[in-house]
């Protein structure tokens, strides 16, 4: 099984991919008749000389769309007299190039680290550099209400295949040495379009969680010779207390020392470094158990949970790939039906966690959580 991908061009140059689910119905991609507007000029890095760290400075994005109504919503299929970034009447899902991106339009490399060239002459162009890259947004369905969670297997596989072209692509780019594929959801978690969607960042450094991340599985592999996920995996499918789900190619569980009141991470059972490197049986597995977990999410409270959920894959240029190993994080910040977590001094000033619950307790919420819709909420 193959997902169908073709490719169009925005009026102001921006690339469009359609992918289309096996039983597609959705017509041929059609032309943007849009008059061409300028794209916002790419933004800026700036290092920050104590943490080692890349800022990207993207002033534009404080024009982008905030919250649109159905009516007016982007995301949707055109409709006569009613252009949107997506020019046909309907689709399954689509990937285009974000119209405000934080990173890009440009591409090339960045220093890895400017300390020294700053150390030798101060300057504020030792501490700048554009900002490369490419931002773009993954349309999971034309329809504007629903969620992941709410998409039939056939349709996550889709979502999954464009997930996998676009990592292998984006890794491929100049100058990119990271893939990042994340969906935000919910407006408490600064969501400015409802309509159901992800995004993918190509970042042309290392991000500094996965600077961490990589650095000690390396260690691990060094020190044992074995992947530490795969460490990681084993104690958690030995002990069982914090499983969620077990599909026959991923685990789902909730980490022995989770951060936050809702966390779950999937974790693949074969060591794979990419979304590209799971094989067919393994995307369609990943496209019940993905939705599944999410619903489950979703019934803990009366309301839809805002989450972020995270791909952790392997940097492009990574220097031990045989440490490496992708998996899901999937975070939320409520705590209880009207409550939020907020970052403040230890987690926000020291990145220092505090947790609210156990992560035993969570897990036990969400074997207890049916997957399935309730009462027709939501
Ligand atoms: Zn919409």
């Amino acid at each position: 099984m193959s997902t169908q991908v073709r490719r169009n061009t925005l009026a102001d140059g921006r690339d469009i991919l359609f992918f289309q689910d096996e039983d597609s119905t959705a017509a041929p991609p059609a032309e943007d008749h849009r008059p061409a507007e300028p794209r916002p000029t790419g933004g800026q890095l700036r290092f920050d000389l104590l943490t080692g760290e890349w800022v990207a400075v993207a002033t534009h994005r404080q024009s982008r769309t905030h919250l649109p109504a159905a009516a007016e919503c982007p995301l949707c299929p055109s409709a006569p007299g009613r252009p949107t970034e997506i020019p046909v009447a309907d689709y399954d899902v689509v990937v285009f190039e974000n119209r405000f991106p934080s990173l890009g339009p440009s591409l090339g490399a960045v220093p890895a680290d400017p300390r020294q060239k700053f150390a030798e002459a101060a300057s504020e162009s030792a501490l700048t550099a554009p900002a490369h890259g490419r931002c773009e947004v993954v349309v999971f369905s034309s329809e504007h209400d629903g969620s992941f969670a709410d998409l039939d297997p056939a349709r996550a596989r889709t979502v999954i295949d464009a997930w996998a072209n676009r990592s292998r692509e984006l890794a491929a780019q100049e100058g990119i040495e990271q893939v990042f594929v994340f969906e935000n959801r919910g407006e408490e978690i600064g969501v400015t379009m409802n309509h159901p969607h992800g995004q993918i960042y190509a970042y042309p450094f290392v991000t500094p969680h996965t600077v961490i991340t990589s650095a000690r599985a390396e260690q691990h592999k060094r020190e044992t010779g074995r992947p530490l996920l795969g460490d990681v995996l084993d104690f958690e499918r030995g002990s069982g207390e914090r499983m969620v789900l077990e599909s026959a190619y991923f685990s789902a569980f909730v980490p022995f020392a989770a951060r936050w009141p809702v966390e779950v991470h999937i974790v693949p059972h074969r060591q794979v470094l990419g979304l590209d490197e799971l094989d067919d049986a393994e995307r369609d597995d990943l496209a019940g158990i993905y939705p599944e977990v999410l619903r489950r999410i979703d019934n803990l409270y009366s309301t839809p949970t805002p989450y972020i959920a995270a791909w952790h894959q392997a940097p492009v240029n990574c220097a031990d790939r045989s440490a490496e190993w992708m998996h899901l994080e999937i975070t939320s910040p409520r705590r209880a039906e009207s409550k939020l977590k907020f970052l403040a001094g230890s987690e926000a000033a020291m990145g220092a966690f505090v947790g609210d619950v156990s992560a035993e307790e969570t897990a036990a919420r969400l074997r207890a959580a049916s997957p399935a819709l309730e009462d027709g909420r939501r």
